[in-house]
């Protein structure tokens, strides 16, 4: 076989086997993503038994294998290549491909749009897309926002963004959807995504082996940077400074910030007021609890992800018993999923749902039956102090102790709201927020605390397992 024929007879395998692969694929979101892998491919060469396919860079290389590698050897072989067949995909520099394959339009695009090598912090999960979110009262403002940010990164009006709400209510799908949406419109932009908790990691790192420099420059480099549950920057002085100014560098390059919190900026307690001011600068967006007709389209939605053929009764139940949020709902998807492909044939009634879900209901109950009074009663027996002191604004080590803990708890194992806690207790919301930090900080280091939490909680019928979240 001479060189052109075997050009030809490759190219034509591998068109066959590209068009097969994207035939498999179901969601527009595959789709474009694939599209963009593919228009990163600059040629493929084959010896006739193994295909080399070649890319732009050595990143893409790394992207194509790791993502794609399995599943295009499978249409290679279904493309009528030999099932021994080996694919390589590598960065050539130099290469004259034989074959060149991108679509016409995204070699243009590509031409002109340079495909940032950025590796982000922390990776995003590819599932948590806008496609893959739903929508409904208790989140379209915050989805909105997310979506303009998304549509044009660095847009006044909507840098920073500031997304908060409770756990498990969707602020990291929300915000790990708008880095997954820019980098497959712009494959140029760095886009990183890190928690506050990493950032603070990284920079008591940097300091610690001398490369705050280096430091410095990856995170003033960036073109759009998602920093996850910043409450944790409460943690340290030096790190807020430090993060004051890389918000600073990145806001007057016009590049991107959207962050997430457990609470509004306002409240966020022991953060400077500078910082604070520049958080409620952009557009500040709260996520609340989905409403039933969106928890049981949220599970619709999950149950089609999973593949799960699961009648809508049952959907039906689990929104009704199972409100906390949304995590704990695709927990009990999962259970129910692990028992339905052990038994097919069973009927899922509400009673047989009943059972596969016992643990998670039972702790619904009693997360939404807990009153704050009984927590501040159990924990002022404990310590041997009266609930007026509890209530009081006395400033004695010995009462401050249990009455923070009681606000821990109330906030942790409860779903009453900031608002409910802080009456009960007859403070202001920012004083059960500081009750409730330095619980949190306190419990990392004291011992004999964490065994009293441990006892009051385990009484409640709870681990202390969760009180961490
Ligand atoms: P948070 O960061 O607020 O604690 P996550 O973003 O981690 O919450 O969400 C928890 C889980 O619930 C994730 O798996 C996420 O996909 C899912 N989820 C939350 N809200 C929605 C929604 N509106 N639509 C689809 N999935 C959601
Ligand atoms: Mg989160």
């Amino acid at each position: 076989m001479n060189e052109k024929s075997i050009d030809i007879a490759s190219k034509d395998l591998w068109e066959r086997a590209k068009a097969i692969f994207i035939s498999t694929l179901v969601s527009e979101q595959e789709k474009s993503q694939a599209e963009r892998y593919f228009g990163m491919i600059s040629g493929v060469t084959s010896d006739g038994y193994s295909f080399r396919i070649l890319t732009m860079n050595s990143l893409a290389a790394d992207l194509l294998q790791k993502e794609y590698a399995e599943k295009l050897k499978s249409s290679f072989i279904l493309a009528g290549a030999d099932p021994s067949v080996e694919l390589s995909f590598m960065y050539d520099e130099d290469s004259r491909p034989p074959i060149v394959t991108p679509h016409p339009v995204v070699s243009h695009q590509l031409s002109r749009m340079p495909i940032s090598t950025f590796e982000s912090t922390q990776p995003l999960d590819p599932n948590y897309t806008f496609e893959e979110f739903v929508r409904g009262p208790s989140n379209s403002y915050a989805y909105a926002a997310a979506e303009a940010c998304a549509m044009s990164p660095g847009k006044l009006g909507y840098n920073p963004l500031f997304i908060h709400g409770g756990t498990g209510l969707g602020k990291t799908h929300l915000m790990q959807a708008i880095g997954n949406s820019i980098r497959t419109k712009n494959v140029s932009l760095a886009v990183c995504y890190l928690t506050a908790e990493t950032f603070l990691n990284e920079y008591i790192n940097s300091m610690k082996n001398s490369t705050i420099t280096e430091f410095r420059n990856k995170y003033r480099s960036i073109d759009v940077l998602l920093i996850d549950d910043v409450q944790f920057l409460a943690k340290g002085k030096g790190v807020q400074e430090e993060f004051f100014n890389t918000f600073n560098a990145l806001q007057q390059a016009h590049k991107q910030i959207v962050m997430t919190s457990d609470v509004a900026p306002k409240n966020l307690p022991l953060l400077e007021d500078r910082l604070i001011s520049r958080f409620e600068g952009g557009m500040v967006q709260e996520i609340e609890s989905p409403s039933y007709e969106t928890r049981l389209a949220i599970l619709r939605k999950k149950a089609e992800g999973m593949n799960l053929k699961i009648p809508d009764s049952a959907l039906e139940f689990i929104a009704d018993n199972i409100k906390s949020h949304v995590r704990a709902m695709e927990g009990a998807l999962g259970k129910v999923s692990v028992v339905i492909s052990a038994e097919p044939k069973l009927i899922l009634t509400n009673e047989v749902l009943s059972q596969i879900l016992k643990n998670l209901i039972e702790k619904e109950q009693t997360l939404k039956n807990l009153s704050i009074e009984e927590i501040q009663t159990a924990v002022a027996k404990k310590y041997n102090v009266t609930m007026a002191q509890i209530l009081s604004s006395e400033r004695t080590q010995s009462i401050v102790t249990p009455r923070q803990l009681a606000m821990f708890i109330s906030r942790k194992l409860t779903t009453k709201s900031l608002k409910e806690i802080a009456n009960a207790f007859d403070k202001k919301h920012a004083t059960i927020l500081h009750g409730v930090k330095s619980i949190t900080q306190r419990l990392e280091t004291e011992i004999e605390l964490k065994n009293v939490l441990d006892e009051i909680v385990t009484s409640f019928g709870y681990k202390i397992s969760d009180t961490m979240d």
